[in-house]
Formats: structure tokens, sequence, C-alpha cells
């Protein structure tokens, strides 16, 4: 199995590129934003749980994300592995991951944090705000809390993967294709 983790800020570009890898590769792409936004415009019980949150750009609590995410992957195998989007974004649903790889008998091949900087993320939010729709991604305060959100719970992660050496870092600037074969040599170069 080939199991990806793509990491990286709002608007870093892990959607496209795990996508593009997705394709790639013969996985099953798991965006978490994606499945709270399916499941807040069907009005789940999920989606109930999870709408405050996500509007607001606030991390949704990780005993829904991580339960969520267990399902996503139960419903998916078996197959060839999986791209992680979105997911883990906290040192605890990094914990619990573990205890779900395990239990499924998976292996991390690899984390890759997609690299931007904040300036150049919050125009791109903008600009996609105006295309998606989406409503974290036409404010600024919003955009300002999710980056706040990922500086205090997310970005311990980097330390936390490096430990366990399986964690690189590529830059997410410049052409989307130019990315997409940064992280083709990245990935064949460690699988
Ligand atoms: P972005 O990476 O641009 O912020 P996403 O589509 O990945 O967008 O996520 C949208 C929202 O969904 C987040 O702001 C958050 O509210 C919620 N969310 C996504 N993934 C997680 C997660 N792992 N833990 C908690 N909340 C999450």
């Amino acid at each position: 199995m080939l199991n990806l983790v793509l990491f990286g800020k709002p608007g870093s570009g892990k959607g496209t590129q795990a996508n593009f890898l997705k394709d790639k590769y013969d996985l099953i792409h798991i965006s978490t934003g994606d499945v709270f936004r399916k499941n807040i415009k069907n009005q789940t019980e999920l989606g109930v749980k999870a709408q405050g949150y996500t509007q607001n750009g606030e991390l949704v609590p990780d005993d829904v994300t991580v339960s969520m995410l267990e399902n996503e992957i139960k419903q998916n195998l078996p197959c060839n592995g999986f791209v992680f989007d979105g997911f883990p974004r906290t040192l605890n649903q990094a914990d619990e991951m573990n205890k779900i790889l395990l239990k499924y008998k998976m292996e991390l091949s690899a984390i890759v944090a997609l690299e931007v900087d904040d300036d150049l993320l919050t125009d791109r939010l903008l600009k996609r705000g105006l295309i998606s729709g989406r409503s974290d991604d036409q404010s600024r305060e919003k955009i300002l809390t999710r980056l706040y959100e990922y500086r205090n719970k997310t970005e311990p992660l980097i330390d936390y993967y490096s430990k366990i050496n399986r964690f690189y870092s590529v830059s997410g600037v410049g052409e989307i294709n130019e990315i997409s074969s940064r992280l083709l040599d990245l990935i064949e170069s460690v699988r």
C-alpha cells in the first residue's frame, strides 16, 4: 500500500495535489474538508455537528473528526492506498490515526508538507473564494482564524512526524504541474 499524508496550511494546494496523486497511484483521496462540506450540505448528523466550526474557520472537535476518518478508511478497504488531505491536524488526531492504522494493518509511507508563506496563501484563498463560494474563503477574518488554528494546533505535528523520519517538505510555490513533479520525485525516491 502507498499511504500518504499531505500536510500544509489552508490554501497550500493539498486538495489539488492530492487529486493528482490519487490518479497517478490509483489511491483513495480522503479530504476531511470535502467530507464535512458534503455532510453539511446534506444536513446529516455529522454535518450538523461540524457546521458551526467549519463556518468560522475553527477545527472541528477531534472525536467527531477521528470517527469520521475511521469510517472513510473502513468503507474503502481494500485498496491500493490512501492520500489523506487535511488529516491529521492535531497531535491527538495523529495519535488516534496511529491506532486506526495499526488496527487495519496499515502504515504511512510519507508525510509531505507543501510550503507556502502566509501572504501568498491569503491571496490564493480570497481568489478561491470568488469561485468556490466557500464562506470560509471569503473573509479575511476567517482566513486569519484558520492560519491561527494551523499555527497553534497543526504546526506541532511537524516535530512529531520529523521524529519518525518519514516527514518531507516540498515548495508549494510555482505552477501546479511543477509542484506535482516535485511531489512525484520525492515519493518515487522514498517508496
Ligand atoms: P483548508 O485546508 O483550505 O482550510 P479544508 O477543506 O481542508 O480547507 O477544511 C475546511 C474546514 O474543515 C477546516 O477549516 C475545519 O473546520 C474542518 N476540518 C478539516 N479537516 C479537519 C481536521 N482534521 N480536524 C478538524 N477540523 C477539520
